[in-house]
């Protein structure tokens, strides 16, 4: 690399430049060599490349360090040390600063290599090969992973990058070469005539999807193609709180892009699975207790499961049917805020189907006896009021 000119010389600025005139010396350069402008021009070609590397280096405080120190033998240091060598060519250098030239668009209706160059496109992002399509899983969640959240671990079969050619479809590296339709620009630009005049459209290449490459010999595994069948383990978080039908979305987890194209999504479908005993009822979760009526007049103690195992409560004596009791902060949380809902007890009671001769007389003993006789207490609502009330209270 002798005779390689001084990088600060090639921009035009003076060692000691601030990162903010380097690139503005930069954009000045680039644009006056930009290839659009200097169509077939060889030299100009040779002046925008210079310039890029003298960038890639001056606007990278490392390798500008570096190179402040010992010169363009920095680049022979290896070790990460090195930098790109001239080896960029006109594609790396959109690909890298095509940012730089952001600022010129609207600038007085005037040349716009960013724009001309990419067809108008904005953002100038290249994409290799066909993006995968989406997956769509069903992850099924028990009540207690609905409250807690969960960690699963799941096998998603799936098409994945072809293992043969990492998914480049390629049979080695020498079998990709340029575009033969573009250039490699991955763009194609045409001149149609106008009433106006003649105009330059500029569209992305259909030989190459815009990827400026071509595979010459197919991978024999996937035949070109870069995917394959195959499996991934996934393991995903799903957060508590989440709602039977909610789907959840995981970008580029679903099936893998053609070609090195970016992977599809996998759309995670939440089934809540139905409890043997508890109903969710949003952020509540609602369990009817069904009680002997003994228990009910006398009081009792029982255990009760929620969406944590069993809980032990309390029944007063004298509890009413459709009493609801409840248990704080036993209930779900919900995806989009924070705190728990309740769990509610709703108390039934329970009336023999049958009756064996005996507690057909004891019973007979206690529908004379004087409490029997039912005597709502004032205030005392009926079942309909009081779980109104419930429901308006959570
Ligand atoms: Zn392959
Ligand atoms: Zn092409």
């Amino acid at each position: 690399m002798a005779g390689k000119r001084d990088y600060y010389e090639i921009l035009g600025v003076a060692k000691g430049a601030s990162a903010e005139e380097i690139k503005k010396a930069y954009r000045k350069v680039a644009l006056k060599y930009h290839p659009d402008r200097n169509q077939g021009d060889k030299a100009a070609e040779e002046k925008f490349k210079e310039a890029a590397e003298a960038y890639e280096v001056l606007s990278d405080d490392q390798k500008k360090a570096r190179y402040d120190q010992y010169g363009h033998a920095a680049e022979n240091m290896g070790q990460g040390g090195g930098f790109h060598g001239g080896g960029m060519n006109v594609e790396d250098i959109f690909r890298n600063f095509g940012d730089i030239f952001g600022n010129a668009r609207g600038g007085g209706g005037g040349f716009d290599p960013f724009e001309s160059f990419f067809g108008g496109g904005g953002g100038g992002q290249r994409q290799r090969g066909r993006k995968g399509s989406n997956l769509r899983i069903r992850v099924r969640m028990t009540l207690s992973e609905v409250a807690n959240g969960a960690k699963k671990t799941i096998k998603v079969k799936k098409h994945v990058a072809c293992h043969t050619c990492n998914g480049s479809g390629a049979k080695d590296a020498s079998s990709v070469s340029k575009c033969t339709m573009c250039g490699g620009n991955g763009v194609v630009r045409r001149t149609t005539n106008t009433i106006l005049g003649q105009m330059q459209t500029t569209t992305t290449c259909p030989q190459c999807n815009g990827s400026g490459e071509m595979i010459t010999k197919k991978c024999p595994t996937c035949n070109g193609l870069g995917t394959e069948y195959g499996e991934e383990t996934l393991t995903i978080d799903i957060p508590a709180g989440v709602q039977d039908g909610m789907q959840l979305s995981m970008s580029g987890k679903g099936n893998a892009g053609e070609q090195g194209g970016p992977a599809g999504d996998l759309i995670i479908a939440i089934e809540v699975e139905q409890h043997a005993d508890l109903e969710i009822d949003g952020q509540n979760v609602i369990y009817n207790l069904h009680l002997n009526f003994a228990d009910a007049a006398l009081g009792c103690s029982v255990e009760v499961p929620t969406v944590d195992g069993k809980a032990k409560i309390k029944v007063p004596a004298g509890t009413q049917a459709g009493k609801v009791l409840r248990l704080n902060g036993k209930g779900v949380p919900s995806v989009n805020s924070y705190g728990k809902g309740d769990q509610l007890i709703i108390v039934n009671i329970y009336t023999p189907h049958k009756l064996s001769a005996e507690e057909e007389k004891l019973m007979e003993k206690l529908r004379q006896s004087p409490n029997f006789k039912p005597q709502p207490q004032k205030g005392e609502k009926g079942f309909f009021d009081r779980m109104k009330d419930v429901f308006r209270e959570s």
